[in-house]
C-alpha cells in the first residue's frame, strides 16, 4: 500500500501538580496528569495513530498499564518502538497533525517546542507536524478541568527502500 492513514486519541484525568508532558516536552502549571506511564498523552495519542496506520493494534497491547516495567515509563520509549516498526514496515512520515485539548491553560507559548519535539522523534522535517491546541469551552470533561484529551491523525508513506534494497 502507497499510504496508510492513522487515527489516535487518549485522555488523562487531571490533578494538581507540578506540570505535565506534551510530546516530551515539560509544560509547566499546576497540574499534572493521573497516569501509570508518565502521562504523556499527547505521545499516547500519536503512538495510537502510529500503530493504527500499520494495523498493528494499540498502544494498551503493547505496553500493558498493568505492567510494573512500564510504571513512571517515558512515553518516548513507547512511540520509538512504534517509529521502529514503521520504518521496519518501510514506512516514513507523511504529515501529523494534533489537535490537544486543554482547559486553564494557555498551549501557544509552547506549540513550538512540541513541534519540534516530535519531529526530532520523527527525524523528520518540522513541516510534516501541525500542532492545534483548543479549549473545551467549558463543558465536558475538558471544559471542567477534569481531564485532557488529545486527537492525532497521520498519514504514513511508503518509502521504497525495501524495493531499492
Ligand atoms: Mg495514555
Amino acid at each position: 500500500m502507497p499510504h496508510r492513514i492513522g487515527l489516535g486519541n487518549d485522555r488523562h484525568r487531571l490533578k494538581p501538580g507540578e506540570g505535565i508532558v506534551l510530546g516530551g516536552v515539560r509544560i509547566p502549571c499546576n497540574l499534572g496528569c493521573v497516569a501509570h506511564s508518565d502521562g504523556d498523552v499527547l505521545l499516547h495519542a500519536i503512538t495510537d495513530a502510529l500503530l493504527g496506520a500499520l494495523g498493528a493494534g494499540d498502544i494498551g497491547e503493547l505496553f500493558p498499564d498493568t505492567a510494573e516495567e512500564n510504571r513512571g515509563r517515558d512515553s518516548t520509549d513507547f512511540i520509538l518502538a512504534a517509529i521502529d516498526r514503521m520504518r521496519k514496515a518501510d514506512y516514513t512520515l507523511g504529515n501529523l497533525d494534533v489537535t490537544i485539548m486543554l482547559e486553564g491553560k494557555k498551549l501557544s507559548p509552547h506549540k513550538e517546542n512540541i513541534r519540534q519535539s516530535l519531529a526530532k522523534l520523527f527525524d523528520c522535517d518540522a513541516a510534516r507536524v501541525n500542532i492545534k491546541a483548543k479549549t473545551g469551552e467549558k463543558v465536558g470533561c475538558v471544559g471542567r478541568g477534569e481531564a485532557i484529551e488529545v486527537w492525532a491523525v497521520l498519514l504514513l508513506i511508503q518509502a521504497g527502500k525495501k524495493a531499492e534494497a
